[in-house]
Order: structure tokens, then sequence, then C-alpha cells
């Protein structure tokens, strides 16, 4: 059930992040919204709530395990406890490995691998001791098939593959059942392109996104359908992407 459950979601300030949080709000989840633009999190925050729904807003960069620990700290003070966190938060600066973009390699591995590491080690106290709860992220179909200029994005992507499916053996050999779903979207219409830095990839994938891009909604109902779960049943992997999808 959905109802009254209390769930973080980090890079909830546009796109799959801010669609989740507004669909699991209307169903009746209380909301700690995280990401960098506190701008966008006080307007989203704010239509959850014109809408009958509740959330709470938090600056967050993943890339701090003390903003992690505070958002912890902010759902459990504000709703009284915590049920799940969706670590989504991420960037995708796709480039040739000949073109050395070594900042954007070391910053896609810091949000999209250290990201989530901040995250889970935030959460697991609290998990471990309730013994259950969930953690979602967001891997990428990159995660599952390579490509030219996805290197490093999609290294970070595999990483999170393996990485949640540790965590979900390893809860469950402790007894701590901590349910662990990773969900692996192909093309989503989103600000995610925005974070390219090298103009002639950019330009090629806005055109595949314009063939092939689908709504950050349909990504944020496979969200609401894993969170949706009995407590003793976890869905591991989800892929999505659109019917006319070639590869
Ligand atoms: P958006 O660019 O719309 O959203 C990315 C979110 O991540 C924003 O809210 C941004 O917020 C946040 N973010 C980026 N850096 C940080 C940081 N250091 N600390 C906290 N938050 C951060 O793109 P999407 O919604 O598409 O991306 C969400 C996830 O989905 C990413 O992990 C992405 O890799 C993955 N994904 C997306 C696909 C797509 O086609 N769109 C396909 C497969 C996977 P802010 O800038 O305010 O901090």
């Amino acid at each position: 059930m959905i109802k009254d459950k209390v769930i973080i979601i980090t890079g909830a300030s546009s796109g799959i992040g801010e669609a989740s949080a507004r669909l699991l709000a209307s169903k009746g989840a209380k909301i700690v919204l995280g990401a960098r633009r506190t701008d966008q999190l006080q307007r989203i925050a704010e239509e959850i709530e014109a809408a009958g729904g509740q959330a709470v807003y938090a600056k967050l960069d993943v890339t701090s395990q003390a903003d992690n620990d505070a958002i912890v700290s902010l759902a459990k003070d504000s709703f009284g406890r915590l049920d799940a966190t969706f670590l989504n938060a991420g960037l995708m600066p796709n480039s040739m490995l000949s073109a050395l973009k070594t900042d954007d390699w070391h910053q896609t591995v810091d949000v999209n691998i250290k990201g989530v590491l901040n995250g889970v080690a935030a959460v697991l106290p609290t998990f471990t001791a309730q013994k259950g709860g969930h953690i979602l992220a967001t891997s990428s179909v990159a995660g599952l098939k390579a490509y030219p200029g996805g290197a490093v994005y999609g290294g970070t992507k595999w990483f999170l593959r393996d990485f949640m499916e540790v965590l979900r053996m390893e809860t469950a050999m402790e007894g701590t059942h901590i349910r662990a779903t990773t969900i692996y979207p192909a093309a989503i219409n989103t600000e995610l392109l925005h974070t390219i830095s090298d103009k002639g990839v950019a330009d090629a994938m806005g055109g595949l996104y314009a063939k092939y891009g689908i709504s950050a909604d349909r990504i944020a109902r496979v969200v609401e359908f894993a969170i949706d779960q009995p407590d003793d049943t976890v869905i591991n992997e989800f892929t999505v992407g659109p019917a006319n999808q070639p590869w």
C-alpha cells in the first residue's frame, strides 16, 4: 500500500523524480523532495499540498553524506517514520572518450555512483533497525547495453545493477528484508539532455529522443507499482521504454 508511506525522492526537482513525487503524493504518500534547485522543489511541494497531498523538501546535493543524512532526519522529524527512498538523482554528460572530458567523467561517478552510496548509507541504519524498508534506484538501459559515447554514464548505471542486487541478497541473508528495486528506463523526455556538454553528442541524442522519447509519467507509474507491492514481495528490476524502440 502506498497510502501514508513516507518516501524520500532524490532528483525530485524535474523529470522522473518530479513525476514520481506528484503521482505518489496523489496516492496518499508523504513525500520528502531532495535536489539542489530549491526554488523548483518549493514550487512542486506547494502544488502537491494545494492538490491535497503532503510534501516537504530540502536542499540535497547527493555527493554530500551530510545532506543525505539530513534529509533522512527531515523525513522522520516531519512524518515520524521512513518507509522508502527513491535514489534517482543523476546526470548523463555523454561524450566520446577521445574528447577527454575528464571533469564530466568524475562528476558522473560522483553523482550517479557515490550519490547512491551516500543515499544508501543514510537510510540503512533506519531500515536495518526496523527490519524493513524499500530502496529504489534509477539505472538505465545504458546499464544493460553499451553504446559509443556512453562509456562513463553506462558504467555508473551498470554499477547499480550489481550493487542493488547484492543489497537485496545481503539484507535477505541478514533477515532485515530491505526491498531493492532497480529501474532501467530508455529514452524519457526530461531535462537530462541538458547535462551533455558536447554539442555534437547533445544534438545527436536530441534527435533520438525526439523520435523515441516517452513521458516521465510512465516511469512514475512503475515506481508506484513497485512500492505498492505487499511488504513480503520485491520486484527487483523493471525495463521501461517506448514501444517503437528498436534497440
Ligand atoms: P532530469 O535532468 O530531469 O533530473 C535529474 C535530477 O537529478 C534533477 O532533479 C537534478 O536536480 C538532480 N541532480 C543532479 N545532480 C544532483 C546532485 N548532485 N544532487 C542532487 N540532485 C542532483 O533527468 P531525469 O529525470 O531523466 O533523470 C533522473 C534519473 O533517470 C537519472 O539518474 C538518469 O540517469 C536516469 N535515466 C534517465 C533517462 C532519460 O532518458 N531521461 C533514461 C534512463 C535513466 P538539481 O539539478 O536540482 O540538483
